[in-house]
């Protein structure tokens, strides 16, 4: 997003051994640590991070069979496009998700109908409780229904790699998401080639501003800031928003409350200092117009969620993780 302030100390492992012993450095709990991958779904204080940042650089990728491991500090979408040139199909609708393999579990990350853990076989942890480095099974993650995890908002654990499991295949899963299907010239369940599934989504994502580009302000954002609410009762001013009944509770979309508020995409440009607005594609991103502070995008926050809540008696919470700040 581009705002926040200095942190205390920047430590990069490029290795994995290296991680765990700088992990091990902080088991005595002395400065506080923060692990980060990519930076994309921060959003850190105006005061910034006074003890250690640790961002992951380790960077091995290996593929054996229709298995693919990659460690922590791997650029997610390099494992996307690395798959698909070798013939693997399973992540392509992921494409153009940015930020690191060792962040994509931690909210599951999803988009156009796939899930990480749709995918995933195993990956090693390291337990910042214990000093030690375990194998997990994905059903120990606690995956919910939308971006959640174990690791979400806890820093226990450390993701240190990833193994997914693709399948050796010319042709994608089958295509749910009704947008893509339509962008491929397909019928949503009809499969297509990975490598066009990924053209389709990178043009989707970035007809939506989600695919970061410098140029593009509509992309200086944590993508969606908000969560779709779950409630288990849906209020009757919401009565009309789309709704998708998942294990917790009914799912209502935060776009459309956002929207039928009051804030069209592109709303903020005249509130405030018009330094935050919505994305001018759509509503569930908050984006930073150039010279945005923290404090800025956490007023601007507040608003919008003040607003729903005014209108609907819901109240959104937050997607993205919020370091030192608040709304
Ligand atoms: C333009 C844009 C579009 C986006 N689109 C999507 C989308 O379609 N779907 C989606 O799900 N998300 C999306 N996001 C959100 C973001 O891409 C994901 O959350 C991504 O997985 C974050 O990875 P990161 O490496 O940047 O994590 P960071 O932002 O560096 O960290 C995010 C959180 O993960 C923790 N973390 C990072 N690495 C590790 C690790 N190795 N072990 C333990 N914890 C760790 C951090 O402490 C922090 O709490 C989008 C973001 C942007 C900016």
């Amino acid at each position: 997003m581009r705002v926040g302030g200095p942190i205390g100390r920047l430590q990069i492992p490029e290795t994995t051994a290296h991680a765990v012993e700088l992990l091990r450095e902080h088991a005595d709990g002395g400065d506080s640590l923060l692990v980060m991958g990519g930076g994309s779904n921060l959003v850190v204080a105006d005061s910034g991070w006074p003890g250690t940042v640790i961002k992951m650089a380790t960077s091995q990728l290996a593929i054996d069979g229709d298995r693919v491991t990659a460690d922590a500090g791997v650029e997610w979408d390099h494992v996307v496009r690395t798959t698909i040139a070798e013939g693997l199909s399973g992540i392509e609708a992921l494409s153009g998700v940015p930020g690191s393999v060792g962040g994509t579990p931690v909210q599951n990350v999803g988009a156009y109908g796939a899930l990480t853990s749709d995918v995933l076989e195993s990956l090693h942890v390291y337990d910042r409780e214990t000093g030690s480095v375990e194998r997990w099974l994905p059903e120990r993650c606690g995956f919910g229904p939308h971006r959640t995890s174990v690791f979400k908002r806890n820093p226990r654990w450390v993701v240190l790699d990833v193994t997914l499991r693709l399948r050796r295949a010319d042709r994608s899963n089958p295509i749910t998401y009704a947008d893509l299907a339509h962008a491929l010239g397909i019928e949503a369940g009809q499969t297509a080639a990975p490598a066009d599934v990924r053209e389709a989504v990178l043009s989707l994502r970035r007809k939506r501003g989600m695919v970061l580009d410098p140029d593009d302000h509509d992309t200086w954002s944590v993508g969606s800031f908000f969560l779709n609410p779950v409630l288990a009762e849906v209020p009757e001013a919401a009565s009309e928003c789309p709704q998708h009944v998942v294990s917790e509770g009914i799912k209502l979309s935060a776009a459309w409350l956002i929207h039928r508020s009051g804030f069209a995409p592109g709303y903020g440009g005249d509130w405030g200092n018009g330094n935050v607005t919505l994305s001018s594609r759509h509503t569930l991103a908050i984006t930073n117009r150039g010279g945005a502070t923290t404090d800025d995008v956490m007023k601007f926050a507040a608003h919008i969620r003040g607003g729903v809540e005014d209108r609907f008696g819901v109240r959104l919470s937050p997607e993205c993780d919020l370091i030192n700040c608040s709304f």
